[in-house]
């Protein structure tokens, strides 16, 4: 039986291409292997969003040489962004890649495959971006990880272009899945016994404008709210600029979505924001919250911040410092400014040197480290509803879940406990990343 690897770089979005990657070939009755070396197809599925990312996949490439000089009928593709954005590239620096499919182009791997040979020969590149319909790839059935937990892509692209930002280059303007091809694929799951799904796009409040008949990311939460079996809905990543009052109050209205909102702000400085080409103020994400917090409370709140912007300056730094204080986010994602080539900020002055950059990354990381620790030291002798996801890598005695706010607790292992039963467990120890409890009840479900 033929066998396929795949490899992942990037973000949720790539993870759930990289399973509907994986579907097609399943089709055409391949086997997933773990080992390389045992595989006939291996698939890079990139990202390009930080040149560190970059380098890593340029690395594994180099990596897969070997194999393909010890079996030359292995097939060797590169998908995603970064394939998007290298295009020929990839070829003249890694002759021994076969084809290069963006993100517009993956629905086109079963076909590459069955006609491996002309592939062998062609040096294949798929990057023509809106070749296709959105459906062509988002309608095929993926090769899931989980039997629980499922993302669901619901549109492709962003239109937003922050100016440090690749993504708009790479996967194109906000394309919306249809309202009822998304609807089809969660009752789908439901009726396969998926408890979660996470619906999935570079900006999800985004949803449905470019439909222009008022379907809105409200409408799709109420659609997908609806549907029977489904336990829990959660939903990546959000705008500040596009997330609604109408959004909040669907939020508020759909109880199976979670209380975990992840609100990227980037910076405390207006003139950092202005310059990312961020689209709202300060003050307009402050009153923002301020509603979100007024309907619904219970949201444990997460952010994106960016260290080091050109033209960052002390009093800026100070600004998102004092940003963490007054906002207390249960968890910030810090990132050092990466230049993407192409991109306006990669062009700009004033670029902040690596020493301050990593400097400001380690306060801010100090201060928001010991937020989230308080934050979840609040939770202790709380309990909480989990869905059960299984063993901890660490310890098997000790299985792990997460809350409806997306915070993990690692608990006792107790007979009988399935992957995918809902429980109450009560909060015992807090650390930063993580928390510690034992489960008080549970409501058993066999999957
Ligand atoms: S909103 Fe900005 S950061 Fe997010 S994907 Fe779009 S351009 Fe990139």
């Amino acid at each position: 039986m033929e066998k396929y690897h795949i490899i992942t770089y990037g973000c949720q979005m790539n993870e759930s291409d990289s399973e509907r990657l994986a579907g097609q070939l399943e089709h055409l009755h391949y086997r997933r292997t773990e080992t390389p070396a045992e595989a006939d197809v291996i698939i890079i599925n990139t990202c390009c969003i930080r040149e560190s990312a970059e380098n890593k996949v340029y690395g594994k490439i180099g990596e897969l040489k070997h194999l393909k000089q010890h079996n030359p009928n292995l097939l060797i593709g590169i998908t995603g962004c970064m394939a998007q954005k290298n295009k020929k590239a990839l070829f003249a620096r890694a002759p021994h890649i076969d084809f290069v499919l963006g993100p517009y182009n993956l629905h086109h791997l079963e076909e590459l495959v069955s006609q491996k040979q002309q592939t062998v020969a062609s040096h294949t590149l798929m990057t023509d971006m809106r070749a296709a319909s959105i459906e062509d790839f988002t309608d095929i059935k993926a090769k899931r990880e989980s039997n629980v937990f499922a993302w669901v892509p619901i549109m492709q692209g962003c239109n937003k272009f922050c100016t440090y930002c690749i993504v708009p280059y790479v996967r194109g303007r906000e394309w919306s899945r249809p309202l009822a091809s998304i609807r089809a694929e969660v009752e789908q799951l439901a009726q396969e016994g998926y408890k979660e799904i996470t619906l999935l796009g570079q900006n999800v409040n985004a949803y449905g404008l470019d439909f222009k008949n008022g379907t809105d990311f409200s409408d799709l939460l109420y659609t997908v709210n609806e549907v029977p079996g489904i336990e829990r809905i959660r939903y990546m990543t959000s705008h500040p600029r596009d997330m609604s009052r109408d959004m909040i109050d669907a939020i508020a209205a759909c109880p199976k979505v979670c209380t975990q909102m992840h609100l990227p702000i980037q910076s405390g400085s207006d003139e950092l924001l202005r310059r990312m080409n961020r689209g709202y103020t300060l003050a307009d994400y402050m009153e923002l919250l301020d509603y979100i917090r007024i309907r619904l409370p219970q949201t444990v709140l997460t952010t994106d911040l960016i260290v080091g912007f050109p033209g960052e300056t002390e009093a800026m730094h100070a600004d998102t410092l004092r940003l963490l204080e007054t906002v207390e986010y249960d968890m910030a994602y810090t990132f050092i400014f990466s230049k993407r080539s192409g991109t306006p900020a990669a062009a700009m002055n004033n670029q902040v040197d690596d020493d301050t950059k990593k400097r400001r990354l380690q306060e801010l990381m100090d201060v928001q480290n010991e937020i989230s620790l308080r934050k979840n030291q609040d939770m202790v002798g709380q309990v909480f509803e989990v869905i059960a996801e299984g063993p901890s890598k660490k310890n098997a005695d000790n299985w792990f879940g997460r809350t409806s706010g997306n915070k993990m607790i690692l608990f006792p292992y107790q007979a009988g406990m399935t992957i995918g039963e809902t429980m109450q467990v009560r909060v015992d120890r807090a650390q930063t990343w993580v928390l510690t409890g034992t489960p008080t009840e549970r409501r058993s479900t066999a999957i």
